[in-house]
């Protein structure tokens, strides 16, 4: 939620109309905070305009909010007298279905671009750079890039390549049947042996589904959230990863890593100008505008409880793999990001951080009414162990989560 703007000093407003005073102004303020400030609703520079200006005293930074006037990309810089520096692309990756092409597309864009075209430019960064953090992740509706470092030209050439990779990375064929799928020889050498499925994605999410709570948590949020992408698994399923065609991880592409579906994030001391001139040069300036129309829709409620049974391997190096039923009841909370109740929740939610309160209120005692009515009858006499609630903001819908892990195997018959 962003804050009301600080009204706009006297001596800021007095040179307002005077750009090239402005600036000589702004550089000569000491510290990012009062730097950021400076800024004003509407200024216009490297091919955005500023949108809110906003001081957060509570976490010694100014945040500033700006959208690129060609492309619609958003940009959100929080300034800081902190030296470690952090840079962040994201793109909304919407996948309709589990093939996990968000997730292939996010290892292959990593393969090589148009201006490093070599082997992993990503990687042969590790060793070449000062960085303090460097990676990528894939979540279900969502890919993000990030990276920080505390040397301002170690900054601009991480952002390059982040950028070129992210905006214009080759996605060769060959990449993707690495870092897809694809059939090869049990024994590469002898074309005689059995074919077998491999590529990088492919055994990790074998390995990934291997865990039986991943198993667990995944169906619970593809069955409370079955219309739309939430129903698919955005890393992909290994049953379903073989479906995926190159030419429709470029399509992917294409729709979703463009800037007017994108969100950035810069951080710290660095002078945010910089930044937005390198961006917008590498990477929005060839761009127009586009509707990606990758939003979620929210889910139809229904209107009586369902039920659903996963079944998966006990984990062998648990004590008594018999006893290994896990039991969830879990409810799909109101829209807490757009709704009228946005505050509500968001009080929940910092409190339920702060002291763990709302989990204690719902199923801290024998007694608590949520706990009585939401677990099976004889539950509370069974599931001591593993007895959980939590709140999962892991999309834009949220939900309310009980698990119990059974301690006897008839429990939930
Ligand atoms: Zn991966």
């Amino acid at each position: 939620m962003w804050r009301c703007s600080r009204p706009v000093p006297v001596a800021l407003r007095r040179l307002s109309g005077r750009s090239a005073e402005l600036r000589a102004w702004r550089w000569g303020s000491t510290t990012a905070c009062e730097r950021a400030l400076q800024y004003r609703v509407g200024e216009k520079m490297h091919g955005y305009t500023v949108s809110q200006v906003t001081p957060v005293p509570e976490l010694f930074l100014t945040a500033v909010k700006l959208d690129h006037d060609g492309t619609g990309a958003r940009h959100l810089h929080l300034a800081r007298e902190d030296s470690n520096n952090l840079f962040s692309v994201q793109f909304r990756t919407t996948p309709m279905d589990s093939t996990g092409v968000p997730h292939i597309l996010e290892h292959t864009v990593l393969c090589g671009s148009q201006k490093y075209p070599c082997r992993d430019p990503f990687f042969k960064m590790l060793n070449r750079s000062l960085s303090t953090f460097m990676n990528a992740f894939t979540a279900s509706d969502y890919t993000m890039y990030p990276f920080s470092t505390q040397n301002p030209k170690d900054f601009q050439n991480l952002l390059s390549v982040y950028l070129d990779a992210a905006f214009f990375p080759c996605l060769r064929e060959l990449d993707f049947w690495q870092e897809g799928w694809r059939l090869e020889h049990e024994d590469p050498t002898d074309p005689k042996t059995a074919l077998v499925f491999k590529g990088v994605v492919f055994n990790e999410m074998k390995g990934a589904f291997a865990d039986s709570e991943r198993v667990f948590s995944q169906h619970l949020q593809n069955q409370l959230l079955p219309d739309h992408t939430y129903a698919a698994v955005s890393g992909g399923a290994p049953l379903c990863i073989p479906d995926l065609t190159w030419e429709q991880l470029r399509e992917f592409h294409a729709k979703h890593y463009h800037p007017s579906n994108a969100r950035f994030l810069t951080y710290g001391n660095f002078p945010l100008e910089e930044h937005l001139r390198q961006i917008h040069e590498e990477a929005l300036s060839k761009f127009q505008r586009i509707e990606p129309n990758t939003a979620v829709p929210p889910q139809q409620r229904w209107e009586m409880p369902r039920e659903h049974h996963v079944h998966c391997a006990p984990d062998a190096l648990a004590a008594g793999s018999p006893r290994q039923t896990t039991v969830s009841v879990s409810f799909l909370l109101p829209d807490s990001l757009t709704g009228p109740r946005a505050a509500n929740w968001s009080q929940i939610y910092l409190g339920q951080k702060r002291e763990g309160s709302f989990s204690n209120i719902l199923i801290g005692c024998h007694s608590g009414s949520f706990a009585s009515h939401a677990l099976p009858s004889r539950a509370g006499a069974w599931c001591e162990r593993d007895r959980g609630v939590g709140l999962s903001a892991r999309c834009a819908m949220d939900f309310l989560i009980t698990d119990a892990r059974s301690t006897h195997p008839r429990i939930f018959i």
